[in-house]
């Protein structure tokens, strides 16, 4: 689904959503229901009206830790770090996202953290060059490289605006697999012979 997003496998801009919440704890937050959605509509409009592809919720309780974005889970490469928000009941435990962390996990080349990460560890990061990638993972995009975060009036770029590194090879392995073209060894793809 190259054509998903407008940018096709480009970076595309964020805008980080500090005035509505898409879901709360005791909520549906981590199904895939369409109420989840409705939620994130009016969010998402605002987005699309400021030049922002799509909205990176926060958490309901107290707008700092970073949730999910739009309908992909996300992913932050600080240092030789990858972070990804660990599965608390508010967002939704994508298939994608845990392919990622097993592939990640297999190759061994970062630290991979299931782990709470607040807004602002992500601009100090950019602040710092520390942030090396962001990136959206889900099953219409595959891996969907962030270039720009923009928070409370401020747009931080992220890699140059580019594709990053892992991005580019996380995408190509995954379709890879889906393709048949890379070796399976988590056995999950299945030959149907016809
Ligand atoms: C579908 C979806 C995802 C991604 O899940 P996959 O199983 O990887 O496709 C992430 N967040 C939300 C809100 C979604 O609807």
């Amino acid at each position: 689904m190259g054509a998903y997003y407008p940018e096709g496998f480009n970076p595309v801009s964020i805008m980080v959503q500090t005035d509505y919440v898409r879901a709360v704890e005791g909520g549906v937050g981590e199904a895939k229901t369409g109420g989840n959605y409705a939620a994130s509509l009016l969010g998402q409009m605002e987005a699309k009206r400021r030049g922002f592809t799509q909205v990176l919720w926060l958490d309901a309780k107290e707008k700092r830790y970073i949730e999910e974005v739009g309908t992909m889970n996300m992913f932050f490469v600080i240092g030789d770090e990858v972070i990804t928000s660990p599965l608390t009941g508010t967002i939704l435990p994508g298939v994608t996202r845990d392919s990622v962390l097993q592939i990640l996990k297999k190759w061994g080349t970062h630290k991979v953290s299931e782990r709470m990460i607040t807004i602002d560890e992500v601009v100090e990061a950019t602040e710092k060059g520390t942030l090396k990638e962001a990136f959206g993972t889900g099953t219409a995009a595959i891996i969907s490289p962030v270039g720009n975060i923009h928070y409370k009036d401020k747009t931080y770029t992220v890699a140059d605006g580019m594709t990053g590194q892992l991005s580019q090879k996380l995408y190509d392995f995954i379709l890879g697999l889906q393709y048949g073209k890379e070796e399976d060894s988590f056995g999950w793809t299945e030959r149907i012979d016809l």
